[in-house]
């Protein structure tokens, strides 16, 4: 029995009841796939052989080249606003979904290929992709996963053998082997709203429903239960993000996901020093997708979400469907800030929920403007200050009269909370991370790889999954970037 034969249990349900949603399609052949990294623990999560795949019989599948039985590989279509702007056809230009298992708990996930060839969706792109960006979606999946927020992971990350042309130069081949809930986005439904194929796109939300949100499927009001389920999922994926201070930096609708997983990090970063304008993305010149900005984004996507429905909504009367949905993006707010402040409480070690504490929190992030603290380490810190010293704290602002009269009001706040202040501050360092995938320390990681060198991104990564508990021979991943890293500038990662 060969290696392809062995080890996928595929469902695959997308290629089985979405047919006219996609083109069956092949990956390219590579010179010499390599297997780089292999995710044993999330192969093992999803049924697989970790132990035939991880070598190079892996590779040749992980490239997209070998067909393992079972799979109907097929790009995807969809559409998607970037930028602001409109393109009717985008789709999958140089990835592939090659099945669905259900994993071990009984859920269904997607095993998808990025960088594996061109597609006739392809448009002027090689699609192909390179090792850094492929790493770097590798690293912070997994790092975002370690922090709870729910996301896309890497399987593997493989190397082709082939040199591709990027920005003039050459760059290491590469592909990764993504895992998802689902690669549905909002501008899946937008391919097929723009082209008034009302029926494939009620087709498309009962397949969403069932596969997400099952326990709407029949009901008759459950295409706004869709948008109200989507609504919230991102409401609580966004408000992660952020109280980890992290910016996407590229959510146009075709990286939006239905699910509320995090995908495509391409020109993503986390914000060392607390900046709500904060941008990284070398193409965001204007701050549409800025930290603080992110929020506000997600309720735009939702809107443009919300205009496919309309039809399903209520076919025969589009006023009121416009009613309706405009209802739900406009809680949209609420819902953000619901979530948002549930787990700001949590960081902040409050369990009681007392009327004053968003303005206590909204007040300690006025308090960080212009301060150049640290985020990361601030809300790692408040737990030592709930433990009697504030000094840490403290010392992270350049001037800390702000924060003082803040911890005022925090201290008699924390009165109210029935636990004494140890068991509170072991909550908050069960929440606040130490480790979080720092610009400097990517990068450090990305240069190494492209040099064959793996041993800072195997170490980064080994802080990175243990975002929480202090380890001192990890401590240098627990730092801001020096002042000599400069201003950091990402790049969308084709
Ligand atoms: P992204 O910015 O990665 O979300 O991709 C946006 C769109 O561009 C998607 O339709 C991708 O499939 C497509 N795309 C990105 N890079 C390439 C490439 N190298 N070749 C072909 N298509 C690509
Ligand atoms: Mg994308």
């Amino acid at each position: 029995m060969t290696v392809q034969d062995a080890i996928f249990a595929f469902d695959n349900s997308y290629a089985r009841e979405l047919d006219g949603f996609y083109i069956p399609w092949q990956g390219a052949s590579f010179p010499a796939p390599k297997m780089l990294r292999f995710n044993r623990e999330l192969a093992t999560e999803l049924g697989l052989d970790a132990g035939a795949l991880e070598g190079d019989a892996g590779a040749a599948i992980f490239v997209g080249t070998q067909k393992p039985k079972g799979a109907r590989p097929l790009a995807m279509a969809y559409a998607g606003h970037q930028f602001g702007g409109f393109s009717p056809q985008l789709g999958d230009g140089r990835a592939l979904l090659i099945g669905e298992v259900i994993d071990r708990k009984g859920r269904r996930r997607d095993i998808h290929l990025k960088g594996s060839g061109r597609t006739p969706f392809s448009r002027g792109g090689d699609g192909k992709a390179v090792l850094g960006p492929v790493l770097r979606e590798y690293l912070l999946g997994e790092a975002m996963h370690a922090l709870g927020i729910p996301t896309t992971r890497a399987l593997a990350a493989v190397t082709t053998g082939e040199a591709v042309e990027r920005d003039g130069g050459y760059r290491r081949g590469a592909v990764l082997t993504r895992v998802a809930s689902s690669h549905l986005r909002v501008g899946t439904f937008q391919y097929f709203a723009a082209r008034g194929e009302t029926g494939r796109l009620r087709q498309l939300a009962d397949y969403a429903i069932a596969r997400h949100y099952p326990d709407l499927a029949g009901t008759h009001d459950r295409y706004l239960g869709l948008l109200h389920r989507v609504a919230d999922a991102q409401a609580a994926l966004v408000a992660r993000w952020m109280l980890v201070g992290f910016v996407h930096g590229v959510m146009n609708t075709d990286n939006m996901t239905i699910s509320g997983e995090t995908i495509d990090y391409g020109p993503c970063a986390f914000i060392d020093a607390y900046d709500p304008n904060a941008v990284f993305s070398s193409i965001d010149r204007q701050g549409r997708y800025a930290y603080g900005n992110q929020p506000a984004i997600t309720q735009w996507n939702l809107a443009r979400l919300a205009e496919t429905l309309l039809d399903l909504i209520n076919p025969d009367d589009g006023d009121d469907a416009i009613r309706q949905a405009t209802e739900v993006i406009e809680t949209f707010p609420d819902r953000y800030q619901f979530e948002w402040l549930k787990c700001i409480r949590a960081k902040l070690g409050l369990q009681q929920e007392r009327p004053d504490d968003l303005d206590l929190a909204r007040d300690l992030h006025t308090a960080m403007v212009g301060q150049n603290v640290d985020f990361t380490q601030l809300f790692r810190t408040l737990a030592t200050t709930v433990r009697g010293d504030a000094s840490a704290t403290r010392a992270l602002f350049n001037d800390p009269a702000g924060f003082d009269a803040w911890l005022e009001r925090y201290r008699r706040r924390g009165e109210a909370e029935k636990r004494p202040s140890k068991w509170r501050a072991d909550s908050m360092d069960a929440v606040n991370p130490i480790h979080i995938p720092r610009n400097h320390k990517v990068e450090e990681a990305l240069d190494a790889a492209q040099q064959g060198e793996m041993a800072p991104f195997d170490r980064l990564k080994e802080a990175i999954t243990h975002p929480f508990s202090r380890r001192d021979d990890l401590s240098e991943y627990a730092l801001p970037a020096p002042e000599s890293f400069g201003r950091y500038t990402t790049f969308c990662g084709t």
